[in-house]
């Protein structure tokens, strides 16, 4: 029993928000409500759509009595407690219920031609904006209305929206990885942090710069080439085969030659389709071995408190032979 929207869609063709998969060996049922009678009949190609009158649960529970003594697997982590212990009570004692963990989203991990074509306008719709809105980065702006620029240029471009909450950061609040866009005004020489995705055609694009306003000052500008070098490093080392660890390992290990390792705070990367995170993961002890068709994400960062911080983040697909940076902005230092 598949329940989690983005695996419906990836598995059916089904982009409602609420509907469950039942799969069997020989049969593929879709179910869901009369809310989407019409979509689901547009939308859904590979299974049998049956349109409940009840709650999602007592659906599922209905057509998975017919079957006695089925052993069922569902998503362990889509699923809550309460709505497991529901389901169990409404498919009664012939029923066993089995947590299953992340099969479907090892199937996403790898992308067809067609999700890469996707990936790739989505990533080049990223970039665009980007360079759309490096002209609005001027002393004064505050860092919500930045934001607010970004997603309008998303949208603009044709995107859906952003895949998560956009992060501006100016300053010394650009330290904070996960910073949330304030009401804060943009000062001269300071640095300034943009970590944008977008959603295209479903698929998400994941990309980070990081300008200068003002002349950056020695020290600034050693970071930046310092981050540069280890994201380089590291795309280098995104091949089919290598280990998330490997990847990581490649960026840690530039930045702790420079004397920055302890200021790299975060994971190296990330797999991103159609949620904005997922495998493979690029992080110390990460065993997951990469394959060709998996888009990751390749950012590293530094930050330091009381000055700023700087992150680098494109979104790169592993090929057969050798692998293609999908997001094409500037990479260079801009000072604006
Ligand atoms: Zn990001
Ligand atoms: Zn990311």
């Amino acid at each position: 029993v598949v329940s989690h929207p983005v695996n419906l869609y990836y598995l059916c063709g089904f982009s409602g928000s609420s509907g469950a998969l039942v799969v069997r060996g020989d049969s593929c049922e879709l179910l869901t409500d009369g809310r989407y009678t019409v979509q689901a009949r547009e939308e859904v190609t590979a299974a049998r759509v049956r349109i409940g009158k009840q709650g999602l649960l007592a659906s599922v529970a209905d057509a998975l009595r017919s079957r006695r003594r089925a052993r069922i697997g569902f998503e362990a982590s889509h699923l809550t407690v309460s709505q497991r212990l529901q389901l169990g009570r409404l498919c009664g004692p012939g029923v066993g219920l089995r947590p299953m963990n992340g099969s479907i989203e090892q199937l996403r991990a790898v992308k067809d031609p067609g999700e890469v074509e996707a990936m790739r306008a989505a990533a080049g719709l990223g970039s665009r904006v980007f360079e759309r809105v490096l002209p609005v980065i001027r002393p004064g702006i505050r860092e919500s209305e930045l934001a607010a620029e970004i997603e309008y240029q998303m949208r603009k471009l044709g995107a859906a929206g952003p895949s998560f909450e956009t992060i501006v950061a100016f300053g010394e609040r650009s330290a904070m990885p996960h910073a949330r866009p304030t009401d804060k005004q943009l000062r001269k020489n300071e640095l300034v942090v943009l970590d944008l995705g977008a959603i295209l055609r479903h698929y998400c694009c994941d990309l980070t710069r990081t300008v200068y306003v003002g002349r950056a000052p020695a020290r600034v500008k050693r970071w930046y080439f310092a981050v540069l070098e280890a994201q380089r490093a590291a795309i280098g080392a995104v091949a089919a085969g290598a280990t998330g660890e490997s990847v990581d390992r490649a960026a840690r290990q530039v930045l702790t030659r420079l004397g920055l390792g302890s200021r790299f705070a975060h994971s190296t990367g990330h797999g991103l389709g159609l949620e904005v995170h997922e495998q493979p993961r690029l992080a110390r002890g990460s065993k997951d071995k990469l394959a060709a068709g998996n888009v990751v994400t390749v950012e590293p960062g530094v930050y330091i408190e009381g000055s700023g911080g700087i992150r680098i983040e494109d979104d790169v697909l592993v090929g057969r032979n050798g692998n293609e940076v999908l997001t094409t902005a500037n990479r260079e230092f801009l000072q604006l």
